[in-house]
């Protein structure tokens, strides 16, 4: 005698639990369409009315600006290189008083698939994702937003933060020393005996 035959039905495969359990399935969907059935419908009259996304959500990027309305980035290439889809690209330069900029800082949004990598990466607190979802453009080409498009004249989420002033880096901001919770700099000669 073969084991099948010696096998017990299991009382969930039997025929009459599994028709009650599909009975039920059945009464519990259409319980919930009748519920709904007498809701009142809720249609938002987009782009009329148009609804207030969470503060985090992420959406259209922007380049902001420290507390001295000047700009953030420093065009080290981090968010270009966490970038998962390769949508973000620049060009380093110097800028005046010792910064450094960016010459030029592309985006291309017919790629990014706003992930927020980029902000998480950023040391400056430049580059920021806003709740702005209105940023579709018919003309793929016009997906690509230059350095001009991006730089708004706020500082976003953090506007009390400037990254100048925590770097170390002399520059028209700061000398050395002069930072935020920065020791003056040691003059290695004197360690000489
Ligand atoms: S949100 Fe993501 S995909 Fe978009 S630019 Fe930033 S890192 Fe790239
Ligand atoms: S936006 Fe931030 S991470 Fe990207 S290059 Fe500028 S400073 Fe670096």
């Amino acid at each position: 005698m073969s084991s099948d035959r010696t096998k017990k039905t299991k009382p969930a495969d039997h025929p009459g639990t599994l028709i009650a359990e599909s009975i039920k399935a059945l009464g519990s969907g259409f319980a919930t369409t009748a519920k709904h059935l007498l809701r009142r419908p809720v249609t938002e009259q987009y782009p009329e009315q148009k609804r207030v996304l969470p503060e985090r959500s992420r959406a259209r990027i922007v380049l902001t600006r420290d507390p001295d309305g000047r700009e953030r980035c420093v065009a080290c290439y981090l968010c270009s290189a966490v970038c998962p889809v390769s949508c973000i690209s620049m060009q380093s330069t110097g800028g005046e008083g010792g910064r450094r900029v960016a010459a030029w800082f592309r985006i291309n949004f017919s790629r990014c698939i706003y992930c927020g990598l980029c902000e998480e990466a950023c040391p400056t607190s430049a580059i920021q994702l806003t709740p702005d979802f209105e940023n579709c453009r018919q003309d793929i080409l016009e997906m690509v937003f230059e350095k001009d498009d991006l730089l708004v004249d706020h500082g976003g989420r953090d506007d009390r933060y400037c990254f100048y002033r925590h770097a170390g880096i002399a520059t028209d901001t700061a000398g050395k020393g002069e930072h935020v919770n920065e020791q003056p700099p040691v003059d290695a000669k004197s360690n000489l005996p």
